[in-house]
């Protein structure tokens, strides 16, 4: 049994990975300030012996003795990490410096929840792990993205200067159950107006695309990566290669739910990617096998009934 500290364990990512560490047989600690995470996230493993949950913000330090750190915290939908700009980046920044001080002085392995922002709006079409990316360094977007790469040269600096054992994984568009109806991002948007009959908002022509991953393949691809040798550090992209435009993800969605919603067109943000795809070649070849294996109809049919479910027991309270 290894003792395992998961930080933003209480978001939509940390709580599948919190409950299937603990279903491998491990004792998990998560941490969360519930910024954009939520206790009923994790209420229904509060029973188990081997969980624990803390309440504290990763900018300020925590010293706990465990084997592994999965280092999530920080707001991933551009609409909550552009709400505090400063504060996305003290997360990303000062939340790494504390996790690495952490793993340093207890010697613990550390793995990075990293993105494909890293990347900006790519020159490059699909992105491999090599390609250094195209950011605007002051853009709307820079809080989360410069963060993130600033984590990343940190995680490095830690290991080379340190010795410390560190991951680093480039996440890719994820969804699945449990995100949160307000969420913001496109696929937990599509949905919910689609289930409440309300308009498909697509910012843009919609024809921009992302490469959508369903979440338990991020949860086994993320244990994987933390499992591989000591000498392996990544970045390593981790995300399913199907590309879709947001037309395409609208019309999917609206073909499931047989809504009558209607899309309208909204402006673009600043700075919007117009392209996304991993590329997963070292994933594939590192990571023992992993594939992802949940295709976007799959995913999102899973999606839809979550949401479903949930909008329906909100309406009857
Ligand atoms: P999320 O917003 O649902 O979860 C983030 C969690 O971190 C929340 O529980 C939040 O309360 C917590 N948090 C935020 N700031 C904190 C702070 N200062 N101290 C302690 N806790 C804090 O987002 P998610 O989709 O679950 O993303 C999890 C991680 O994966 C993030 O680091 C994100 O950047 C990364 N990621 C996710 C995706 C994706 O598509 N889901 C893509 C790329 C990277
Ligand atoms: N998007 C959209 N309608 C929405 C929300 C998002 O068309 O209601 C678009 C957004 O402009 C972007 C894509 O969907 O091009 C993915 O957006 P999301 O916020 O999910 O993730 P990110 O841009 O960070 O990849």
């Amino acid at each position: 049994m290894k003792r395992i500290l998961v930080t933003g364990g209480a978001g939509f990512v940390g709580s599948h990975l919190c409950e299937s560490l603990l279903n491998q047989g491990n004792d998990v600690v998560c941490l969360d300030n519930f910024f954009t995470g939520k206790k009923e996230k994790i209420i229904h493993l509060l029973d188990n012996k081997y969980f624990e949950l803390v309440r504290q913000d990763v900018t300020m330090p925590y010293y706990i003795e465990v084997d592994e750190i999965y280092n999530l915290a920080c707001p991933a939908s551009p609409v909550h990490y552009q709400y505090n700009p400063i504060k996305t980046i003290k997360t990303s920044v000062m939340g790494a410096i504390n996790m690495l001080g952490l793993a340093k002085r207890i010697k613990a392995k550390i793995l990075q929840a990293s993105t494909s922002e890293v990347y900006g709006d790519p020159e490059l079409h699909p992105q491999p792990e090599s390609y250094w990316g195209h950011v605007n360094p002051i853009g709307i977007r820079s809080c989360y993205d410069e963060g993130k790469r600033c984590a990343e040269s940190l995680f490095i600096n830690y290991h080379q200067q340190n010795n410390v054992k560190i991951k680093i994984i480039r996440i890719f568009n994820t969804y699945g159950p449990k995100m949160e109806p307000d969420d913001g991002r496109v696929v937990s948007n599509f949905i919910v107006q689609a289930l409440q009959g309300n308009d498909i908002t697509i910012f843009g022509d919609g024809k921009q695309t992302r490469s959508f991953q369903y979440v338990s393949d991020l949860v086994e691809g993320m244990t994987r990566m933390m499992a591989t040798d000591d000498s392996f550090t990544g970045p390593i992209n981790i995300g399913n290669p199907g590309e879709f435009t947001m037309l395409e993800l609208a019309s999917e969605i609206i073909n499931i739910t047989g809504t009558k919603s209607k899309i309208v067109y909204m402006p673009l943000p600043k700075d919007d990617p117009t392209q996304r795809q991993p590329d997963i070649t070292l994933a594939r070849e590192i990571l023992n096998g992993w594939e992802p294996k949940v295709q976007l109809r799959e995913g999102l049919i899973q999606t839809i009934n979550y949401f479903d479910e949930l909008l329906s027991n909100q309406k009857e309270k």
